[in-house]
């Protein structure tokens, strides 16, 4: 708590110029929290709301061609697996961004283009 306000412009502008970045720092932290809730609630960031896919083969290039939501970097994939979440059987591609270290969950459910389906 300043008991007045005599704290001057700081010499030189450094600590104006690490204010500024701090607060860019900040603005940007925002923006990749932001981006991340948006990935959660978007197709596949959850088994609720898995992507559709016609064939196992079609997830790992889709869940790549997704770029990491905090740094927008591009991410490798961890693993991929087959998980049962309220019986029914949804595929979890793990991927994780080597930039920040970010790992996230891609979710799909294989959607069955067989003969009597339509
Ligand atoms: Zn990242």
């Amino acid at each position: 708590m300043a008991a007045s306000g005599s704290d001057g412009p700081a010499r030189g502008g450094g600590l104006r110029a690490r204010a500024a970045r701090r607060r860019a720092e900040r603005e940007e932290e925002k923006a990749a929290r932001q981006r991340e809730s948006d990935a959660r609630r978007a197709h596949g960031g959850t088994p609720e709301l898995p992507i559709e896919i016609d064939s196992p083969a079609a997830i790992e290039a889709r869940a790549l061609s997704q770029p990491c939501p905090r740094c927008l970097g591009s991410r490798l994939l961890v693993s991929h697996d087959a998980e049962t979440v309220d019986g029914e059987r949804l595929r979890v591609a793990r991927l994780r961004c080597p930039r920040c270290g970010t790992e996230q969950r891609t979710w799909f459910r294989l959607h069955r283009s067989g003969p009597g389906l339509h």
